[in-house]
């Protein structure tokens, strides 16, 4: 079942029956005969589809953001900014798309090659909760753009974000057996997969979804690309503005109440700035973040996505306090309906204890001590995951000569968790395989075809 239960006051607003396998059947085959066309058209027209929609993304901004907000909970602001996210996607790819396409003649010895750049058919994509527009942007636009159809199945608790986002596309031209919306059950995704008409799978969300989604891929010889979860480091090595630093890291981890990927859950400071950046930070984020409702533009800490992501970030941080963590700040669930818990500030955290190695998907920080560079980035490394890492200071060679070592998919000097249309996204180790965004995101289903001329 999709179920939409508003976070803010847990009533239940909607449901929506999950998709029989004869309608998941009939889905696999619209895209199946909707590829040959699809792919037919000229870049150029399937650009200004893309193009297009990037147009109706902005028109329909404050109507997508209200329905995020609805279904979980994020502010409304923060839609219509992750909506502004969702048109630099779709305009990037729409202008870009044909130049990464062209063909790419290849220097090889004795003779003359042409790389050409084509679909691979219609893929599946299996999106998460946290941001329900550009989640499927920025799997969608290049694939479109590429010529590769799409079947999509959304997170069962955003299905109104689902048919909107199936609108705007439709509505900007994508034909109807190009985009397909599904309810799928995730036990249904299996099936799917197996399906000879699916060349590829594309999900974002839990390392769990990624692991059965990938051997499903595997046993199916069927590429995919995973962009699971994260537990970023953020090094402070040092500051001419203390209370910049603290502000701006406090804002990319409670982003979207923590529930990012790519926030940076564990920060890292060094010695002599610790003790200082520490309370400035517990005291910032017990002071600027009060519990509202997400749809007040005024409010600063929305609830989580649901009651039992609240409850489940909540027994993450009772676990560390007994495991001899030290509570900074919040820590506590909000009593009410709603799907509230306090902004929250651990320190003191080892390596014995579970918070150390889990990813946190909350408004919880970690603020860790390191005396030196070397200690802070084997602190920062010394995670199974792989996603983003930031570094803050005021020497550009020191922070590079740092940001070389990290063990990330990508980092950020001076800047924190955020995602641009033009810069590659993604993570190694637990955090994912390939990559999304830019120009190595319209690559990964991509069928990279030499002709020897
Ligand atoms: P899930 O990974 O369970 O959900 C993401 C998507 O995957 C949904 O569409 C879900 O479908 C689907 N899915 C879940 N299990 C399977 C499966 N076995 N096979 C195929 N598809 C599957 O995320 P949760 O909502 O449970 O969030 C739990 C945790 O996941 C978070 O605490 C966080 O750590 C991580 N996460 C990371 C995100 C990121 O941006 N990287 C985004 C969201 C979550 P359905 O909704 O129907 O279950």
């Amino acid at each position: 079942m999709y179920t939409v239960t508003d976070p803010a006051t847990g009533e239940l607003v909607e449901e929506v029956p999950n998709a029989t396998d004869e309608e998941i059947g009939a889905a696999i085959a619209r895209v199946h005969h909707g590829y040959a066309a699809w792919r037919a058209r000229p870049v150029a027209e399937r650009a200004a589809i893309v193009l297009r929609a990037a147009e109706l993304f902005a028109e329909r901004a404050d109507e997508l953001a209200a329905i995020m907000t609805g279904e979980m909970g994020k502010r409304i602001n923060e839609g219509r900014g992750e909506v502004g996210v969702v048109v630099d996607i779709f305009r990037y790819y729409g202008e870009r798309g044909p130049d990464l396409l062209a063909d790419e003649p290849l220097s090889i010895r004795g003779g003359e090659a042409v790389l050409t750049k084509e679909p691979i058919g219609p893929l599946l994509g299996v999106m998460p909760w946290n941001f329900p527009c550009y989640q499927v942007a920025r799997f969608v636009a290049p694939n479109l753009v590429l010529g590769n159809t799409i079947l999509l199945k959304h997170a069962s608790i955003c299905p109104r974000s689902a048919v909107a986002i199936e609108s705007v596309l439709h509505d900007a031209g994508v034909p109807s057996d190009a985009y397909v919306n599904v309810f799928a059950s995730s036990r249904q995704v299996p099936g799917i997969l197996a399906d000879p008409r699916i060349h590829g799978v594309s999900l974002t969300g839990s390392e769990q979804a990624g692991i059965s989604v990938a051997a499903d891929a595997g046993r199916n010889l069927k590429k995919c690309v995973l962009e699971l979860g994260g537990s970023d480091p953020l090094i402070v090595l040092d500051t001419d503005d203390l209370d910049e630093t603290v502000k701006i890291t406090a804002t990319a981890r409670m982003r979207n109440c923590g529930q990012s990927c790519n926030a940076p859950k564990r920060i890292i400071v060094l010695g002599e700035l610790y003790e200082e950046f520490a309370a400035r930070f517990a005291k910032r984020v017990t002071e600027y973040y009060v519990p509202g409702n997400p749809a007040d533009p005024a409010t600063t800490l929305p609830p989580l996505a649901s009651t039992a992501a609240a409850d489940e970030v909540a027994a993450q941080i009772e676990t560390a306090i007994r495991e001899g963590a030290t509570l900074r700040a919040g820590g506590h669930r909000i009593p009410g309906p709603g799907a509230y818990l306090e902004a929250t500030v651990l320190t003191e955290v080892t390596r014995e204890m579970a918070a150390y190695h889990e990813e946190i998907f909350g408004p919880v920080a970690l603020v860790f001590r390191a005396e030196t560079e070397e200690e802070a980035i084997t602190l920062a490394n010394d995670t199974p995951f792989g996603l983003g890492a930031s570094v803050f200071g005021t020497d550009r060679e020191r922070m590079l000569r740092v940001a070389r070592r990290l063990e990330a998919g990508m980092v950020y000097l001076n800047k924190s968790g955020g995602s641009e249309a033009d810069l590659p996204f993604g993570g190694i180790k637990r955090s994912g395989i390939g990559r999304e965004l830019g120009p190595l995101g319209i690559e990964e289903f991509m069928n990279k075809k030499p002709i020897r001329l």
